[in-house]
């Protein structure tokens, strides 16, 4: 290889990197768009549009800075791409501002290409935004082959061009051929990751739609089904009060039809304490009697699952700054869960120790356990696996943990058992 080859091979090289470059400026705005703006909720909507616009001219002026020479003569750039995205996707109020740009640009800095350039990039500025509607309305495919389409009549424009003012022959060493592929390849890739950041960001706003309503659909069945027993029950006491004579009887009816709509305010209230979680009074508390209370408690309940309960630690004093109130709801709702895992008895291992700075509690049951969908939705208000279960438990049980600066950690295997630890920092007494 004779020197000249090499120089070539070189030049060849150099300006294949700078092409990249240039590829890589049409793709940092859409990256920086979706990382920065697109999924950031506090970043006001009448903010995201022109963000997009400043990255475009952006990627235009990078582009120009870092232009491709091919051969001697033969400058060129992507930055037509940037300026047909901005007006296809903006119409107007993106077109002239970059055009502006790319103008301001030259009129600073110069450039060979001037007389070459401005009639496609004025023709750009005027034409495409013209189309902007009808291109906005398409599907995928259909955009991806329009702005192609316009891409490519950019750059043969730019050869007819350069052919009739410079005498660039069309196939000079092929490089023009170079540029068109470029060209129509840059705005494939551009178009595609576009579309595809636009379309995820629908779904995912559709996602939570979907979420929002199956909840509210969860929470008003809950709420009917609920409240519907303790109001069924009611009415036939108020009807039986119609065809009774005995005054002593009469007297029973209403105590229980009171008791019935005591059962339904009951049930109003939890539902609007889970939705609206009442400030916690916090209070130095004793961890460890909150929990011997609580097991106590529960004692008559395991026993007729056949569930033995073994405590260790648990005599140990340890504080905390709680709420007792909600501290043994949250026991409560651990423990009964893992009773209930334990259909045909088994044996419940309640722990209680202190490790830097934090007392842990395990809970440990060898029930039914979880799969990995059933631990993944835990948290999931409404979801439950039992006949008879109200899938609230756990929600309450993560919010009174959250509230109280605590952690809640769980390891279940279908079939062998589940093991909860849950821990507090302590405070001196
Ligand atoms: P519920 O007890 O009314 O079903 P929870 O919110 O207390 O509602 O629990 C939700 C679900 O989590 C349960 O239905 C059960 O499938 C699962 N679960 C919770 N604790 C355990 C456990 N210790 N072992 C097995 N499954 C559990
Ligand atoms: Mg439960």
């Amino acid at each position: 290889m004779n020197v000249c080859e090499k120089g070539v091979i070189f030049a060849l090289s150099y300006e294949l990197e700078r092409l990249l470059i240039n590829g890589l400026f049409i793709l940092l705005p859409i990256f920086i768009f979706q990382m920065f703006w697109v999924d950031r909720n506090r970043v006001k909507p009448d903010l995201k549009m022109p963000a997009f616009l400043g990255l475009l001219i952006l990627s235009a002026i990078l582009c120009m800075s870092f232009p491709v020479e091919f051969s001697k003569g033969f400058l060129f750039d992507l930055r037509h791409i940037p300026f047909i995205i901005g007006g296809l996707y903006g119409g107007y109020l993106f077109s002239i501002p970059i055009y502006l740009a790319i103008l301001g640009y030259w009129f600073f800095f110069g450039g060979d290409g001037i007389f070459v350039n401005v009639p496609v990039i004025t023709l750009i500025a005027v034409c495409v935004p013209l189309i902007s509607k009808k291109y906005l309305a398409q599907n995928m495919k259909k955009k991806i082959i329009l702005s192609i389409t316009i891409a490519l009549i950019s750059s043969l424009l730019i050869i007819l061009l350069a052919n009739m003012l410079w005498k660039i022959p069309v196939n000079h060493e092929n490089f023009p051929f170079y540029y068109f592929i470029a060209q129509g390849l840059s705005m494939w890739i551009g178009v595609y990751l576009i579309e595809t950041m636009v379309r995820n960001y629908q779904m995912r706003k559709e996602l939570v739609k979907v979420e929002k309503m199956s909840i509210i659909n969860q929470i008003s069945a809950s709420i009917s089904h609920e409240v519907k027993n303790p109001i069924t029950i009611t009415r036939g006491f108020v009807e039986a009060l119609g065809d009774e004579e005995s005054p002593e009887k009469r007297r029973e009816y209403i105590g229980y039809a009171l008791e019935e709509l005591q059962r339904a305010e009951d049930i109003i209230q939890g539902f609007l304490k889970l939705t609206r979680p009442e400030e916690p009074c916090l209070k130095n508390i004793n961890i460890s009697k909150e929990l011997a209370y609580t097991v106590h408690l529960l004692k008559p309940y395991a026993k007729s699952f056949s569930v033995k309960i073994e405590t260790d630690g648990i005599e140990n004093d340890c504080f905390i700054l709680g709420d007792s109130q909600k501290i043994r709801q949250c026991f409560i709702n651990l423990i009964k869960n893992a009773i209930e895992a334990m259909e045909n008895g088994g044996k419940l291992i309640i722990r209680l120790k202190t490790s830097s700075g934090k007392v842990l509690i395990d809970i440990i049951d060898n029930g039914v356990g979880m799969t990995s969908y059933e631990l993944e939705n835990l948290q999931t208000p409404y979801f439950t696996t039992k006949e008879k279960g109200t899938g609230l438990g756990m929600v309450i049980v993560f919010n009174i943990i959250k509230t109280l600066k605590g952690d809640i950690k769980v390891k279940s295997e279908k079939g062998k058992g589940t093991h909860f630890t849950i821990s507090f920092p302590l405070v001196s007494r």
